[in-house]
């Protein structure tokens, strides 16, 4: 497949970003009979139609632009069919290892069902009140979608890629004169290559992961720090939107097709921004559910409240200051 049949697209990240699930082991793709919008558009996502996407996504080459297999080295990771480039150190692929399975830790608690658990109050929180509301086309798409991604991700923590789909990180930008990750409070970014062919699924998604990323605190130290903590302060999602799992799984939630469809954008990011993006006044689940940040929060705000089995989920700062709490007490 000749380079030029292919188009890449990038993301910029700053801070950024049990039971057997009983999910198909079918990838989702929801079907669309329109171009897909293309990530530097925010647009509304296409209408779903019946028809599905052709079986033959699997037969396309990857683009001569692809690096070989051989540049990466498979990780000890739960999640599936991830790799590290080799130029990363020893020390970078033991990170890259920790914090890929926190991520799966955090998206396992989003997507493996727990009996008793009420994931409409995270969700409505960070996907707003509307992600799983159904009744018109606009209503029917957005749960559709977010319900779909959710069933994607729970394919990844259960292991069941396809085989020629992989995750490939790296520790040092891709490109020469690439300076992302000399930018203030970038700390990763991703890409792909875009088949000019429309019904061709993404398969390959890449994420370099800047020298900040390495930086961040585990989710392990970070949930045992919390444990020693006032409820208020457990109580307070800020305090842990830190972590570089965080950072990794808002990467993945940016993965078109493999998880995401249609692709996710930028919105907001951060405990208080993707709070006030949720709500109607932000844009509501319209905006919500194309934002990476608002599922890594989600994710991390289940995995919170269940590790440590608070009354509700974690929230925002500002909206515990000013709404629960007005008198601070
Ligand atoms: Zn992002």
């Amino acid at each position: 497949m000749l380079l030029s049949n292919f188009v890449v697209f990038i993301w910029f990240c700053f801070a950024v970003a049990q039971p057997q699930p009983s999910q198909s082991t079918a990838p989702y793709w929801p079907s669309h009979s329109t171009t897909p919008s293309r990530l530097t558009a925010p647009s509304l996502p296409t209408a779903p139609s019946e028809s599905n996407r052709p079986d033959d996504h699997t037969a396309h080459e990857p683009p001569e632009d692809e690096p070989p297999d051989d540049d990466f080295e498979l990780l000890k990771t739960t999640f599936p069919h991830t790799y590290a480039h080799r130029g990363c150190t020893d020390q970078q692929k033991r990170n890259l290892e920790v914090a890929a399975n926190d991520a799966w830790l955090l998206a396992k608690a989003q997507t493996v069902p727990v009996e008793g658990y009420d994931y409409n109050l995270p969700h409505s929180q960070w996907l707003g009140d509307d992600w799983n509301k159904q009744g018109d086309e606009t209503l029917d798409k957005q749960s559709s979608y977010i319900a779909g991604n959710f069933q994607n991700m729970a394919r990844l923590v259960s292991g069941n890629l396809e085989k020629d789909q992989k995750l490939r990180f790296w520790c040092f930008p891709r490109w020469k004169n690439d300076d992302t990750c000399d930018k203030a409070k970038v700390y990763a970014k991703s890409w792909f290559w875009y088949p000019e062919d429309e019904d061709l699924a993404i398969k390959i998604h890449h994420t370099v992961f800047c020298d900040r990323f390495f930086w961040q605190p585990g989710l392990q130290s970070t949930v045992d720090r919390l444990k020693t903590k006032p409820m208020r302060d457990q109580l307070i999602i800020d305090n842990a939107v830190g972590v570089s799992a965080v950072t990794m799984l808002h990467e993945i939630y940016h993965y078109r097709d493999m998880i995401v469809y249609p692709s996710t954008t930028d919105y907001a990011y951060g405990a208080l921004k993707c709070h006030e993006l949720a709500t109607k006044a932000g844009g509501g689940t319209e905006l919500a559910y194309r934002n990476a940040e608002s599922y890594a929060i989600d994710a991390l705000a289940i995995y919170l409240q269940q590790t440590l089995q608070l009354g509700f989920p974690p929230i925002s700062r500002k909206y515990m200051n000013e709404e629960i709490d007005p008198a601070g007490a």
